[in-house]
């Protein structure tokens, strides 16, 4: 195994106080992420090879098979082919979509992530055979797209906007350098460092190159990951650079349709708000458009930011970050309530039970709130990390990591449910990766600190001030709130340790080797700061309140005035029909009912159920009438909520998160 450490990619420039995450391999978990993890890694990784396979993606990549489709002349794809299912194209033999080599990306960096949990011979070799394709299939100059390669030869790069080309460039990226960090094979690593090359040598501010940039964001964050594994500077460079460019004048994807003979007013969704080239990245400070697309540029801004210690970028996502979490997100931490631009419409406009929420949204916040932490630990993004990690993100995998969402409501009448396969399937390796890769989530290092912006029961292994030191988390999080951390420095080293004090926690109480710190004193921007000489053996005890509370929402959201929805910790609560019963529209919840919650070892793998005494409009002696002017008659009923990520898991029925008060 080749854990790498993450090199080092701007050592002259980098700011000294930028956090990077742990890379996977340093981070065991256990506890709750311990078994999604061993789902995703017995369940997830093999079912996304397999869905590939049987979606007859590997005839699309694989130079010694005939190609899947024929020639067909240049097609621009209606939204609906392009970014609902995919751009499709139906030859003789079979249906092929332009965006599969993100779909192998993701599925490989699913993989490469189990495999390191747990070594399965027979999915690394089915890998190393995607691989091998891949580098047959790679051209000479170092292009690689399946799509243009196979499908539509002859056109490279002559519509960014529409066809996913830098996208797919970037999910590959993504799976080479997990798959590296997993397995220490650099064959693909290889193959797409010469592919990002060659990138380079295409678009660039020199004369000749072109000044575009991916109509469906991602290039970016992928370039900045390449970079802190190879250490070549150039790949962070290529990163700013499509940054940088986005949303310039003269407008890149206006040039490029009048280059193809398009009328660029013919763009279908007529605005450059659905993919955030509106305006340079710098002057936005609305979140507009595809939701994904506009997670994963700012996740591609915040490790620019980081990286360069760029304060006017810090400052349009700081605008951006306000704006999404004031107006546009659902308390589950999912995002975009459309599916018609499966993203953002108006301000306040939460619908529960058409809520598109997809699960690849709520993954991008994930990572875009995780990058805003490599500026420094600050609770208002680890939070909403936490918040949507536990709640809208894992929801879109069953518990047993075999079946997916695409949308996820918080509110069903009984026909939501997960399924085996989409066909955009761009969510399930999506979630996959992002479980698989849970532990990189935990922890951020800067040179002489480290931030625990996650609890749960693992181990980390890191290097500061060059000493190795091992940090073992014991707790049943999110469960229980009581964290012991043993810190485990091979010699004496100094460094600050940062602690996060959630938002949600009422009381919470820390001691150092038995000695209870003043958390007032020594917290800002919700994170704990403790430096000293770290020695063998020294203990963090960090006990936080795993507080109830009932969640309202601002008034102006038309939906959910008069609800109120449940959560613990960090954890959103929903009532399902079959611990309450059909007409779950029925349920009221009196301010004054006392909360109450049962641990339940054996429900839906073990979790924390919520109950309640409530009331419930009676139909039994309403008669026929559709309506009359006595209000119907209530009775007491005890409800019972199980977190939302849990729900779909049992009996199909009706799930609610926000309940009536009442
Ligand atoms: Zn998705």
């Amino acid at each position: 195994m080749t854990a790498s450490q993450p090199a080092a990619a701007t050592d002259t420039a980098r700011p000294k106080l930028a956090f990077r995450p742990l890379p996977v391999p340093q981070v065991d978990v256990r506890g709750f992420w311990g078994d999604r993890v061993d789902a995703v890694a017995a369940k997830t990784a093999g079912i996304l090879y397999d869905r590939c396979v049987e979606a007859r993606m590997l005839e699309q990549i694989d130079p010694d098979r005939p190609s899947p489709g024929v020639v067909i002349p240049f097609h621009s794809p209606s939204p609906d082919e392009a970014d609902t299912q995919g751009a499709e194209f139906t030859g003789s033999t079979v249906t092929t979509q332009m965006f599969w080599d993100s779909d192998w990306g993701k599925t490989i960096e699913t993989a490469a992530y189990s495999l390191y949990r747990r070594r399965n011979p027979e999915l690394e070799r089915k890998i190393d055979a995607v691989i091998d394709m891949y580098g047959k299939l790679q051209q000479p100059d170092g292009y690689l797209s399946s799509w243009y390669q196979r499908i539509q030869p002859g056109l490279r790069w002559t519509n960014l906007r529409d066809c996913h080309e830098l996208y797919c460039a970037g999910h590959l990226i993504e799976g080479a350098v997990a798959y590296f960090q997993a397995t220490g094979k650099r064959k693909l690593l290889d193959i797409m460092c010469r592919y990002a090359d060659h990138i380079a040598s295409m678009f660039g501010p020199e004369p000749g190159k072109r000044k575009g940039y991916c109509g469906h964001e991602e290039i970016e964050l992928a370039l900045v990951k390449l970079a802190r594994a190879t250490g070549e500077n150039k790949y962070m460079e290529l990163a700013k650079y499509f940054i940088d460019q986005r949303g310039q004048q003269p407008h890149y994807f206006d040039e490029e349709a009048r280059a193809r003979g398009a009328d660029p007013k013919a763009y279908h969704f007529k605005t450059y708000e659905y993919n955030q080239s509106h305006k340079p990245v710098r002057e936005q400070h609305k979140v507009v458009g595809h939701a994904v697309r506009a997670m994963y540029l700012f996740s591609g801004m915040a490790d620019i930011a980081t990286e360069f210690g760029d304060d006017s970028l810090r400052a349009a996502l700081d605008r951006l970050w306000d704006d999404l979490t004031t107006k546009s997100l659902y308390v589950t931490g999912g995002i975009g309530p459309s599916a018609h631009n499966e993203g953002f419409t108006s301000d306040y406009d939460l619908p529960n039970d058409t809520a598109y929420a997809e699960t690849c949204a709520s993954v991008g916040l994930v990572f875009w709130a995780s990058r805003m932490l490599g500026m420094g630990p600050n609770a208002r993004y680890a939070d909403m990390m936490e918040r949507a990690l536990y709640n809208g993100s894992i929801s879109g995998l069953s518990l047993d990591g075999s079946l997916f969402f695409y949308e996820n409501p918080l509110e069903s009448r009984g026909g939501h449910h997960r399924w085996k396969w989409h066909r955009c399937p761009c969510c399930p390796p999506n979630i996959g990766r992002m479980v698989a890769s849970i532990g990189s989530y935990f922890y951020g290092l800067a040179d002489d600190a480290l931030a625990v912006h996650l609890y749960g029961d693992s181990t980390a292994r890191f290097e500061i001030a060059g000493r190795a030191v091992s940090l073992v988390q014991t707790s049943n999080y999110p469960w229980d709130g009581a964290v012991a951390i043993e810190i485990g420095p091979q010699a004496p080293v100094e460094f600050t340790l940062h602690l996060r004090v959630p938002a949600w926690c009422r009381n919470a109480a820390l001691r150092v080797n038995g000695k209870m710190v003043d958390l007032d004193a020594a917290t800002s921007d919700g994170y704990v700061a403790i430096r000293r000489e770290w020695r063998p053996g020294d203990r963090v005890e960090l006990d936080l309140e795993m507080s109830m509370s009932r969640l309202f929402a601002n008034p102006l959201v038309r939906q959910d005035i008069g609800r109120v929805a449940l959560a613990r910790g960090p954890l959103i609560y929903c009532v399902e029909e079959t611990d309450n019963g059909a007409g779950l529209h029925r349920i009221a919840l009196p301010r004054e009912a006392r909360l109450e919650a049962h641990p339940e070892p054996n429900l839906l793998g073990g979790i924390v159920t919520l109950s309640a005494i409530g009331t419930r409009a009676e139909t039994k002696n309403w008669g026929s009438d559709l309506y009359r002017s006595k209000p119907p008659a209530t009775e007491e009923t005890t409800l019972k909520a199980v977190p939302y990520f849990a729900w779909d898991n049992r009996d199909p029925g009706e799930m609610l998160v926000w309940l009536r008060e009442g």
